[in-house]
């Protein structure tokens, strides 16, 4: 039947904190996603009360918008087909983590979740109720750590799935390493800058080394077919990696290290506040980006929060790139930027 949704509504669940959404989208304006279970036990998923819900959604959906979903630019029409499956499942439980990133949404004194989701998955797997032509997603939290990660990436290669792992780069997985070398897993990696000084301030533990070494491994050997499986993303955050030395510096060490993916995002809660009041020099910063990876033949992403400060800016994109003149730009932003109320810190 044909009407405006998205393939999340759909087909997808997001395995959150202590609830199970379609998707686990940041928007403007804090809106919420669509909740299917507000509360579950994931070793004990009732799936047949996903589909439920989903049902009286999808119902909804074809009269007006979820109002959750008001505004989001994944809504679409299409004719969609109405059985039950999943075929979009995204892990964000943030059961543990090895990072501490001074943008995390989440409590740190929220007692940690033991959310092995195994078993709940290999039962919606044998009840034919999966279909491999989404996406698994694993973000909130850092995956790696999880016990259950290397059992849920090998099950979803043998599904034929496509996965994409965000991770904090800090433990070298072969899981991903084995994904990518079949090209089914894409690894996500932020560390938000080069520097070791910047990197310690932005997640607060000092593991630079052994994240750039890591991305260097999960690169090495791949397969000209496979190399933008290998992505890093760089989170601007107003005060604190918001300037152009080290942005290009990044950039460099993509090059060098012949990363063909670059993500770009800017720190959520300044975008969802500012989201129409977004300073100039953080538009400049991202064209930069943009120009560098076309230059160097790399692809270039933006992720919600870009994407949305993106989609209503009306500061114009900058078309000169020399370096000297791009800093001085950015640096005078940055210097009468009061009433963008970036504090900063560095
Ligand atoms: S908020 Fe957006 S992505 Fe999430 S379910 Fe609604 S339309 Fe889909």
């Amino acid at each position: 039947m044909k009407y405006r949704s998205c393939h999340l509504i759909e087909h997808g669940i997001s395995i959150d904190v202590d609830s199970i959404k379609s998707c686990c989208l940041s928007r403007e304006f804090n809106k919420g996603q669509p909740i299917l279970i507000p509360q579950f036990e994931a070793s004990i998923i009732n799936w047949e009360h996903i589909f439920k819900v989903k049902r009286q959604q999808r119902r909804y959906q074809q009269e007006k918008d979820i109002p959750d979903c008001e505004g989001c630019y994944n809504l679409r029409i299409e004719d969609w087909d109405d059985e039950d499956y999943i075929s979009y499942i995204n892990f964000d439980h943030w059961s543990q983590c090895n990072s501490n990133c001074i943008y995390c949404g989440v409590q740190k004194n929220k007692p940690k979740t033991k959310n092995n989701t195994l078993k709940a998955i290999k039962e919606l797997i044998k009840s034919g109720k999966f279909k491999n032509n989404g996406e698994i997603t694993f973000q909130g939290g850092e995956p790696t750590i999880l016990k259950e990660f290397e059992d849920l990436i090998k099950i979803f290669i043998k599904e034929g799935s496509k996965i994409r792992v965000h991770s904090s780069g800090i433990l070298f997985s072969r899981a991903i390493r084995n994904g990518l070398k079949q090209g089914c897993v894409t690894v996500v990696i932020s560390p938000d800058s080069v520097t070791k000084e910047t990197y310690k301030k932005v997640k607060r533990v000092d593991k630079s080394n052994k994240v750039w070494d890591n991305i260097k491994h999960y690169r090495k050997d791949l397969n000209e077919n496979y190399a933008s499986l290998v992505k890093v993303k760089y989170i601007i955050i107003p005060g604190i990696n918001d300037n152009l030395d080290e942005i290009n510096l990044f950039m460099e060490t993509l090059k060098k290290l012949d990363i063909r993916s670059v993500i770009v995002d800017i720190e959520y809660t300044y975008a969802n506040t500012h989201i129409n009041n977004i300073s100039p020099h953080i538009f400049i910063l991202m064209d930069y980006i943009e120009n560098f990876a076309k230059e160097n033949k790399m692809s270039f992403e933006l992720y919600d929060s870009a994407l949305y400060a993106n989609k209503n800016r009306d500061f114009k994109k900058i078309t000169n790139f020399n370096f000297d003149n791009i800093k001085q730009i950015v640096e005078n932003y940055k210097q009468e930027n009061t009433k963008y109320n970036i504090k900063y810190k560095n």
